[in-house]
């Protein structure tokens, strides 16, 4: 079973966080006997808070462009300077031949290439459309050029854990949150890159900047990105752990939409997340105030042509099925939601999938969440009774903002969804 990474600091314990430091100067110099290998706990590394979160904003690319309002420095992979590109100029940066990139035609040669600016300012950055060049995005801290195998280059944002949090929480939450709404949105945020931040710390990044992660696109600078901010700020260091056998552990903090009614458990995905907090059956009808078809959706009518067509472009095999017969629901959750579907093909074939997997292969702005009903008639697919927006795990966000616009606290709505957690301070 996977388990989240142990955390050193609770708050409760804030006063040993002196003492820690003491321990830790006195067993790098004078080797004190009984610290043993130190297993967890970027405190413990360094003076400072967490290290930048890695953020991968552009995967395989064959070029993209940036500027700034400083110079920015171009390093080596051991951050060596090898020199400058002038302030406030577009940059083409484009894959190089042989490993190295090629910065306005000039090429640089090594697998990693940091861009910097220092701490004079963000660096916007634009990625090549199909028309042109996309609109820019501001992205704070540093950026890291790595070039893969095939050729092609991935963009890495380096950045400070609050600063990636608040632009989180300003692409994840909707404008009229409360504030309470904000706070907890910014713990779970938190959560979520910290924790993968510890389970991922020898890849090349920690998170990506989409959905697959969470939403991050750079510096926002209105009024919903100065309330996260503020919200960041406010909870800042503030965490989810479970408590297991005397010790606090991260665990993955998922989150969706709206639960419609019942969140469902982590387990079913087999992920390694059946942890007290993510074991789901958490009654909820705070999402009522969902706009548009969150809380209850659908009919949904597909043709059956339709829905044979986005399964095989998912999984080829699907097209062994010839046609629709029949959508069989095969495994539930305890809450009746669906965990698993058989589709009977009209070959005499069927193919079982995954619900969330049948869901997304469909549309997951179509097929809202796995909450349904599901008939097929002749030629056709119908989804009924639908039930919450996403994937239902974990925190509901419109039931979080239904609970924040009665008065309830941020680490009393978290408490609430995530069962068993409490709040703990890693820096
Ligand atoms: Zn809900």
């Amino acid at each position: 079973m996977l388990r989240g990474a142990r955390v050193i600091f609770s708050s409760t314990y804030l006063f040993a966080v002196p003492i820690l430091l003491i321990l830790l100067i006195c067993s790098q110099f004078l080797g004190c006997p009984g610290m043993g290998p130190m297993d967890s706990g970027p405190m413990l590394e360094s003076p400072t808070p967490l290290r930048p979160v890695r953020v991968l904003i552009g995967s395989a690319l064959t070029s993209f462009r940036f500027s700034a309002d400083a110079q920015v420095a171009v390093t080596d992979g051991q951050r060596e300077r090898l020199g400058v590109c002038e302030r406030e100029d577009w940059h083409v940066v484009e894959a190089g031949p042989r490993g190295g990139v090629r910065i306005d035609g000039r090429l640089w040669v090594g697998d990693r290439i940091g861009l910097s600016s220092g701490w004079s300012g963000p660096i916007r950055v634009s990625f090549r459309e199909s028309d042109g060049w996309g609109e820019p995005r501001v992205y704070p801290g540093s950026l890291r050029v790595a070039v893969r195998d095939d050729g092609a280059i991935d963009l890495v944002n380096l950045v400070d854990v609050d600063r990636y949090v608040a632009s989180v929480v300003a692409h994840e939450v909707w404008p009229s949150f409360a504030e309470e709404a904000y706070r907890a949105q910014a713990i779970v945020a938190r959560t979520y890159v910290v924790y993968q931040m510890r389970r991922r710390s020898k890849a090349s990044h920690d998170v990506s900047a989409t959905q697959r992660s969470q939403v991050y696109r750079g510096i926002r600078n209105d009024v919903v990105g100065r309330r996260a901010m503020e919200a960041t700020r406010y909870t800042s260091g503030l965490v989810c752990t479970w408590r297991d056998g005397g010790e606090d552990r991260l665990f993955s903090t998922y989150y969706s939409a709206a639960c419609g009614g019942v969140s469902q458990s982590a387990s079913i995905f087999g992920s390694g997340d059946d942890v007290p907090p993510l074991r789901g059956g958490v009654r909820c009808d705070y999402c009522k105030i969902a706009p548009g078809k969150s809380y209850r959706w659908g009919p949904v009518r597909m043709s059956a042509d339709e829905v044979l067509d986005r399964l095989t472009a998912r999984y080829s095999d699907c097209a062994e099925l010839g046609g629709i017969a029949s959508i069989e629901v095969i495994a539930r959750t305890v809450g009746n939601r669906p965990v698993r579907v058989r589709i009977h093909g009209l070959s005499g074939k069927s193919k079982e999938l995954g619900a969330e997997r049948f869901r997304l292969a469909l549309g997951a702005s179509v097929i809202r969440s796995t909450d349904f009903d599901v008939r097929a008639t002749t030629g056709e697919v119908v989804f009924e009774n639908g039930r919450g927006f996403g994937h239902g795990l974990g925190l509901c966000q419109w039931g979080m903002q239904g609970q924040a616009a009665i008065g309830k606290r941020a680490g009393e709505i978290l408490k609430y969804y995530f069962p068993g957690c409490r709040m703990t301070r890693v820096y």
